[in-house]
């Protein structure tokens, strides 16, 4: 299950479950649309994949049979903040933005 990780781990800011703000690589690691577009350049810090945007869980568990939803599945509650500094992202992302995502 993917986990709803409730900031940017590069500028901090809010992101909760229902932000249309949130971005996230493969590894679940979780940014705003800002910094993924103006200091990311849409290469995640860590490994260097791209960048979608993170699906909306429902409030509400619509087959109450199978106990979905975020009322049974909350958002995470630990921030997290990427361990690089702003010289090692830059390196990191222009050594790797001139290349399309799927060739990576
Ligand atoms: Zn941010
Ligand atoms: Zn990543």
């Amino acid at each position: 299950m993917l986990e709803l990780r409730p900031n940017c781990e590069l500028c901090d800011r809010d992101l909760p479950p229902h932000s249309d703000e949130a971005r996230i690589c493969s590894y679940e690691c979780t940014y705003c649309a800002e910094c993924v577009d103006t200091v990311l350049r849409n290469v995640c810090p860590t490994c260097g994949g791209g960048f979608a945007p993170r699906p909306m869980r429902p409030l509400k568990a619509w087959r109450p049979e199978l106990n979905l939803g975020l009322a049974n599945h909350p958002a995470s509650t630990k921030r997290r903040h990427s361990k690089f500094t702003s010289d090692e992202i830059e390196s990191h992302v222009s050594q790797i933005e001139h290349l399309a995502p799927k060739d990576r």
